[in-house]
C-alpha cells in the first residue's frame, strides 16, 4: 500500500485549508461529555465517514464508572441591574461552567462570585472549566470582565437540563486483510476550543477518509469519544474485542504551531511507538518523544494495567505547557492549516510504515550480490543515487529475515520511505523476499540457501 505516496501527489495547501474548514465549522458547537452537542458533532463527521453511533443509557455501569445524567443547554446570561447582558453564553460558550445545572435567580455580587472563575494572570482570557461529577452552576469570564462587575443585584440563568439520557460515541471501521485492528482514538467532548479536541477530530476525520475504499493490510478502527468517560465506557463495551488491537493513537492538540511529541504507550517499545518516532524523526520539524505517564489523554484508559494496550499519543505542543490551554485563546487563530496538513502527512507516514512494515530475506546473502548486471545500479529518480545505493544495500545487509523494514529504516538512517521503495526494486530484481507473515524467524533465517 502507498498510502504516503499517493498523499504527497496531493497539494497540502488544499489539504490543510480543507482541515481548517472543517475545524471552523464545528467550533461553535457547545459540545459536553453527553447531549447534543457532540451528537451534533458526530453527525458532521458521519457526513464525511462512515460513523456508526452508540447511545448508552445514563446509568450503565462501565468498570468502576457510571454514565452520567445527559446535559443540555440553550442559554445562560448573567444581567445587570439594567437588564444588559454582561455575561453571555450566546457570544461564546465557555461562558458557561460545562455540566452546569440549571438557575434562574436574582442575587447581589457576593453571592454570585463564588461561582465565577477567572484567570488572573491571562485577564482578556475566558477559561474552560467543567464540574462534570459534581454538581454546581457556574460561569467563566475573563478576569477585566470580572473586575468591572459592580456591587448590585444580578439576573442570573442557566437554561439547562441535566437528565437522564445517553452518552454519545462514534466508530468507524475499515476492514483490512487481517482482523487485527489499528486504533485511531480522539475525544470530541469540548467546546469552542479549537486545538484542544477539534484539531484531533478533523485530521483523524481526513485520515479515515484517506484509508477509506483502499486496499489494507490492517484492519482500521475510529473512534470519537468524550474524553475519559467516553474511553471507559466503549472500552467496557468491547473488552473482548480490543484484543485484536496491535497499534493505536490517540489524536489530539496537532494543530497549532508547536513541534510534535509523541508519548509513549505504557509499554515503550511497541511497533508503533518506534513507527511514531522515526516518522517524526524524518518529518522535517522539530520532534519530541515522550514517556508514558498515567495523565493526559484517553491513552491513560487503554494504557490501564487491565488492558495494556500498544496506543500512544500524537500531539504538537502538549497540553498544559502552554498558555492558551483549556482557554479561550485556544481558538480559531491558535491552529494553522498547513499545521493541521502537516499534522495529518505524519498520521499518514505512521500508517504507511505500520502498512508495509515486514521482514525480508535475502535471497543471494554469500557477498554482496552484483547490482549492475540486473540494472539495479541505476537511479529511479527519486533520490539521489547515493542515497538509493544506500538504501539498496542495507537492505541486502540486513534482510536475513530477522530484521524488519522499520528495523533497517533506524539502523542505516535513513527514512522509511526510502526504504520502502527500495524494498519493491530488490524484489522486481529477484534478491529479496517477504517473509510470510506469521512464519517464524527461525525457519526464515534457514531458509536462506546460496542455490538462490
Ligand atoms: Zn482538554
Amino acid at each position: 500500500m502507498r498510502l504516503l505516496k499517493d498523499f504527497d501527489q496531493k497539494d497540502l495547501t488544499a489539504i490543510g485549508k480543507e482541515l481548517y474548514r472543517f475545524a471552523t465549522d464545528l467550533y461553535p458547537v457547545c459540545r459536553s461529555i453527553t447531549g447534543d452537542g457532540i451528537r451534533q458533532t458526530l453527525a458532521a463527521i458521519q457526513n464525511r465517514i462512515p460513523l456508526q453511533i452508540s447511545e448508552v443509557a445514563t446509568g450503565t455501569e462501565v468498570f468502576d464508572w457510571t454514565v452520567p445524567k445527559e446535559w443540555n443547554i440553550r442559554d445562560a446570561y448573567i444581567k445587570d441591574g439594567h437588564g444588559k447582558r454582561v455575561v453571555d453564553f450566546q457570544r461564546c460558550n465557555l461562558h458557561v461552567l460545562n455540566y452546569s445545572t440549571p438557575i434562574r435567580k436574582k442575587m447581589p455580587l457576593r453571592e454570585l462570585s463564588p461561582h465565577l472563575f477567572s484567570i488572573p494572570e491571562r485577564p482578556d482570557w475566558i477559561p474552560y472549566r467543567t464540574s462534570y461529577y459534581q454538581e454546581n452552576w457556574g460561569f467563566c469570564l475573563s478576569h477585566n470582565q470580572m473586575l468591572s462587575l459592580e456591587d448590585g443585584e444580578y439576573d442570573v440563568c442557566v437554561d439547562s437540563t441535566l437528565a437522564d439520557g445517553h452518552l454519545t460515541y462514534g466508530e468507524c471501521y475499515f476492514p483490512g486483510r487481517s482482523t487485527d485492528e489499528v486504533l485511531i482514538s480522539c475525544h470530541a467532548c469540548h467546546p469552542s476550543l479549537a486545538n484542544d479536541n477539534l484539531s484531533g477530530l478533523s485530521v483523524a476525520t481526513s485520515l479515515a477518509q484517506l484509508l477509506s475504499g483502499r486496499k489494507l493490510r490492517y484492519s482500521y478502527r475510529f473512534v470519537f469519544v468524550p474524553g475519559t468517560i467516553g474511553a471507559i465506557t466503549w472500552l467496557a463495551r468491547n473488552q473482548e474485542e480490543v484484543a485484536s488491537i496491535r497499534h493505536g493513537l490517540v489524536l489530539t492538540g496537532i494543530g497549532d504551531n508547536g513541534g510534535f511529541h509523541y508519548k509513549k504507550s505504557r509499554r515503550g517499545n511497541t511497533e508503533i511507538d518506534r513507527a511514531a518516532a522515526h516518522v517524526m524523526k524524518h518529518c522535517g520539524e522539530p520532534s519530541e518523544v515522550l514517556d508514558f505517564s498515567p495523565y493526559g489523554y484517553d491513552e491513560r484508559q487503554y494504557c490501564s494495567p487491565g488492558f495494556n494496550l500498544p496506543v500512544g499519543c500524537l500531539m504538537r505542543s502538549v497540553w498544559g505547557t502552554f498558555p492558551e490551554y483549556h482557554t479561550s485563546a485556544d481558538n480559531l487563530d491558535f491552529i494553522h492549516p498547513m499545521q493541521l496538513a502537516r499534522s495529518l502527512r505524519v498520521c499518514v507516514g505512521i500508517v504507511d510504515v505500520l502498512e508495509n512494515n515486514r521482514r525480508y530475506r535475502n535471497l543471494s546473502p554469500y557477498c554482496e550480490p552484483q547490482l549492475g548486471k540486473r540494472n539495479l545500479y541505476r537511479s529511479t529518480g527519486g533520490e539521489s543515487i547515493g542515497t538509493e545505493i544506500n538504501a539498496r544495500l542495507w537492505l541486502l545487509n540486513l534482510s536475513d529475515g530477522e530484521n524488519s523494514l522499520l528495523d533497517i529504516a533506524e539502523r542505516s538512517g535513513l527514512p522509511f520511505p526510502t526504504i520502502n521503495n527500495a524494498t519493491e526494486l530488490l524484489c522486481q530484481g529477484g534478491l529479496l523476499a517477504a517473509v510470510h507473515e506469521g512464519e517464524a524467524s527461525e525457519s526464515a533465517t534457514a531458509g536462506i540457501s546460496p542455490k538462490h
